[in-house]
């Protein structure tokens, strides 16, 4: 059971959580809650280094290699509307995304593994990662050389899901979650009356065939059990009801599982939007920027870590995911650098209605963060068995 861990733990992971809580940061932005865990790390008498965009590693143990955990510790630009004691004190930023649960797990952690260190064969690095939520923070550390120097054999991170009750987990060996690829296009036509449009080509015109015909690329030219996301999300054009618009843009995300579908996908992108635009006597430029790669958790440690899961939390509590969620995390940067395992803890409390993640009502049960300490020092302790 997950019962070893110290209450003191427990009551600490609680105390950081709701401080991290009251003073969220937007990423790119997240300086208070930086010094903040840098001034826990030193308390702790735990060396840490730090990176481009503020991101801190902390090292446990020595050795010549090392396992690497990630917590990442943005907010969004959500007005918190929980009416909790705790709730944020910067108007309009709120951890909606429960990356304070994270960090203050992930310094719960960095607690009980120092009281072990002397007992470690490798080294623990724990990732505090900005700007999960938007540019990327993650691969600023790993380009950074966070993963080298011991290298770092396996990366574990956890995420908060409000669908699963508190005291549960899940898990799903192979794809986990989407690679992102940013779609912007430029259609240029030519703007004339609107009583005669014969006079000039008409982009908006050409914008809805294009938006339809983008549709057709995952219902008819990839796999259907390929899944591919196109979703065009903003469009501007035009300037009065009377006048034939000359110009265009839209913006798009693509959502794809694996790199060759995402290369099979601008293409097709690429020639469905020219090709409409041209019948349509219009220009097109596409832009497609790769953005998150896709997550794809480790088959062996992510049946591991399911397992040690059962032991520590009885099977009824695990649930084995069938299918993989279209959203991103940049932990992907961490596995493509290492084999690893990201994994859910529920967070809904008995009898309450279902919340989802980036919510203003967000409010997680805080007996997660038990299960989260509990599970990654589980993972921690597996992976120091195979370097005795
Ligand atoms: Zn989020
Ligand atoms: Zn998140």
């Amino acid at each position: 059971m997950i019962n070893h861990i110290s209450k003191d733990i427990l009551a600490e992971m609680v105390h950081l959580r709701r401080h991290l809580h009251q003073y969220p940061e937007l990423s790119g932005q997240e300086h208070q809650t930086l010094a903040f865990i840098r001034s826990q790390l030193e308390q702790l008498s735990i060396p840490f280094t730090t990176y481009e965009n503020g991101g801190i590693c902390a090292t446990i143990g020595k050795g010549d290699s090392a396992i690497g955990i990630r917590a990442d510790i943005d907010a969004l630009s959500i007005e918190e509307k929980t009416g909790l004691p705790y709730a944020s004190q910067n108007i309009g930023v709120m951890h909606a995304c429960g990356h304070d649960i994270h960090t203050a797990v992930l310094l719960g952690l960095a607690r009980l593994l120092k009281k072990e260190e002397a007992t470690l064969p490798a080294m623990v690095k724990l990732f505090f990662q900005p700007a999960e939520e938007t540019v990327g923070g993650a691969k600023v550390m790993v380009e950074g050389g966070c993963m080298e120097g011991p290298q770092v054999e396996r990366v574990l991170a956890l995420h908060v899901d409000p669908t699963l009750p508190v005291g549960t987990a899940s898990f799903l060996p192979g794809k986990m979650n989407a690679a992102v690829i940013e779609l912007d296009i430029a259609i240029h036509g030519k703007s004339c009356h609107g009583a005669h449009p014969e006079m000039g080509v008409d982009a908006i015109a050409a914008a809805a065939q294009i938006i339809s015909a983008l549709q057709l690329i995952p219902s008819r030219f990839t796999a259907p059990t390929e899944p591919v996301v196109i979703t065009i999300g903003k469009i501007q054009g035009g300037t009065g009801r009377n006048i034939v618009a000359g110009e265009v843009h839209l913006q798009g995300t693509v959502r794809v599982l694996d790199k060759k579908t995402g290369d099979q996908v601008k293409h097709l992108i690429r020639q469905t939007v020219q090709g409409t635009a041209a019948a349509l006597g219009a220009e097109a430029e596409v832009a497609l920027t790769d953005d998150y790669p896709a997550l794809i958790n480790h088959a062996v440690i992510s049946l591991q870590m399911a397992e040690l899961a059962r032991e520590l939390m009885g099977k009824e509590n695990v649930v084995m995911m069938d299918a993989p969620s279209m959203g991103a995390d940049d932990f992907a940067y961490f596995t493509q650098a290492a084999p690893g395992c990201y994994f859910n803890i529920g967070t809904a409390a008995p009898g309450t209605a279902p919340q989802s993640l980036h919510s203003e009502h967000f409010a997680p049960d805080e007996g997660c963060m038990q299960v989260g300490l509990a599970l990654l020092h589980a993972g921690v302790q597996a992976y120091m068995e195979t370097k005795k």
